[in-house]
């Protein structure tokens, strides 16, 4: 008897597609399939492992719809958004196969009677554990770095977004990268000691990287730890919105509703406490709340739909549990504040006014339409109650004052500051987190050498 994997449309909470989970039989012959294919792969010329990224790029762009679509149907992000991701992904692409190289080059270092040089040479194969948020981008922004470095991959996905797995897995082969260099894992038990602890453990393997969830993150380094191997985790974050006394308040909340609602509310980057300095709190709350109830909740097949449902039903009941206990430690409901009734995982956008340490809006990771604003004495309370979490991804400060931001920004503790912008990641810098956010980093250099063996060559 074997299990099925099951996603689910979570417009309608019916069921879209199901897979058998692999037997140990077929796991074991996947890894020694990728293993012998990341081998292989470590030989050929970075100069050619860029242009298949560049392929890449072109089959990205070319099954566009195709991709979003299948995003759509499987954790409902609005279709827009699903068509971003995939040209996120393909610039990322065309980023790596034109940075890729200079990257990667020997670093000649001075030294006397000696020829002395540092190469960044492949790891070997990789195992990368990534969240359904953004089924394409999350995998792509790690995948098309550690292959232009030289390596393999081993891709556990999210079990609810299988589809764009194995979808991922063809896009690669059509690319021209080798049979087997990239393998989509279908696996059912991947938990921490599961089918993941084993695959750490495993002698083929050098690596791991993580996208998701704290618990997830924290199962999978200790595994890491366990085995003496690396690991990249980048987890969630409950990242801060500043607004400064002096900022202009209608573009600080516009870009508030943005920051916060994109995917719907689910993105490790999203903007999720607003601290507000007190002379502003009033204005600023009042352009947030009128812009939250201006956004188009709705089907995310619909290109007009800014906000979808959310992935799971248990993660709408978490968004739910959040908002109950906060309101229940004294938080006030602006607006939203209930799940949808009918079919579908649809909740409200939902702000919360009087947030702050001890409630869960503000002290955990809200991953989904939720607001929590905290008002602020000044920028000293700004910077304190920013600081108040276990978190450190992000960090959005508005302000008149470019130079004043920045003076908040370095107080506050944080993989990435905005000044008077959103939180984004980009290809050209890099990306992860502080604290409980995770550690290491994604995308430019930095990201590109994560997964590489940083080696001396001394030639006396
Ligand atoms: P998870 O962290 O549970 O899932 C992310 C990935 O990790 C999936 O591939 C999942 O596999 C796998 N996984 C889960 N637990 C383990 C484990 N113990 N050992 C090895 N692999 C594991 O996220 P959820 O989907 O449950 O989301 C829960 C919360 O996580 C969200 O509410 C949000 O706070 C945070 N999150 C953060 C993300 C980010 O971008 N940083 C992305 C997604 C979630 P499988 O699907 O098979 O369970």
């Amino acid at each position: 008897s074997s299990t099925m994997i099951e996603t689910v449309n979570p417009a309608t909470g019916r069921p879209t597609a199901a897979y058998e989970a692999w037997d140990a039989a077929r796991i074991e012959a996947a890894v020694e399939r990728a293993h012998a294919a990341s081998l292989a792969w470590a030989r050929v010329p970075v100069t050619e492992r860029a242009a298949r990224a560049a392929r890449l790029a072109d089959s990205l762009r070319e099954h566009a719809g195709q991709l979003a679509d299948l995003a759509v149907a499987e954790m409902g992000k609005p279709v827009a958004e699903a068509a971003g991701e995939v040209e996120k992904s393909a610039l990322t692409a065309d980023y790596y196969a034109r940075q890729g190289p200079g990257h990667l080059a020997d670093q000649r270092v001075a030294i006397d009677g000696a020829e002395a040089w540092v190469a960044y040479e492949p790891a070997g194969l990789l195992l990368a554990v990534m969240p359904w948020n953004f089924p394409v981008w999350q995998v792509m922004r790690f995948a098309v770095p550690a292959l232009v470095a030289g390596n393999g991959i081993l891709l556990k996905h999210a079990s609810n977004v299988t589809g764009s797995a194995l979808a991922l897995q063809d896009l690669f082969a059509e690319a021209g990268f080798p049979d087997n260099l990239v393998s989509a894992l279908v696996v059912a038990d991947a938990d921490v000691p599961g089918v993941t602890a084993r695959l750490i453990e495993d002698e083929r393997i050098a690596a791991v990287t993580l996208t998701g969830s704290n618990r997830a993150g924290a199962a999978v380094g200790a595994a890491a730890g366990r085995a003496a191997k690396k690991s990249v985790l980048e987890l969630g974050g409950s990242d801060a919105f500043v607004v400064l006394d002096d900022a202009d308040v209608k573009r600080a909340a516009a870009a508030a509703v943005r920051a916060r609602f994109t995917n719907s509310g689910q993105s490790c980057v999203c903007a999720k406490r607003f601290i507000v300095a007190e002379p502003v709190a009033d204005a600023f709350t009042a352009a947030f709340v009128a812009g939250v109830e201006s956004l188009r909740l709705g089907d995310p097949r619909d290109p007009d739909t800014q906000v979808g449902p959310l992935a799971r039903d248990d993660l709408r009941a978490a968004i739910q549990r959040q908002v109950e206990e906060s309101v229940a430690a004294g938080a006030r409901l602006l607006t939203g504040g209930k799940p949808l009734p009918g079919e579908g995982y649809f909740h409200q956008p939902t702000v919360l006014a009087g947030t702050g340490p001890g409630m869960a809006a503000f002290d955990e990771e809200t991953f989904g339409p939720l607001a929590a604003i905290a008002v602020a004495r000044d920028d000293e309370d700004c910077i304190r109650l920013a600081n108040a979490t276990a978190y450190g991804l992000g960090l959005s400060v508005w302000t008149a004052d470019a130079s004043r931001g920045v003076d908040v920004a370095r107080r506050i503790t944080s993989g990435a500051a905005f000044v008077n912008a959103i939180v984004a990641s980009d290809p050209r810098l890099p990306f992860g987190g502080t604290k409980r956010s995770g550690y290491g980093r994604e995308l430019a250099a930095e990201g590109i050498r994560e997964f590489t063996n940083t080696r001396t060559y001394w030639v006396a």
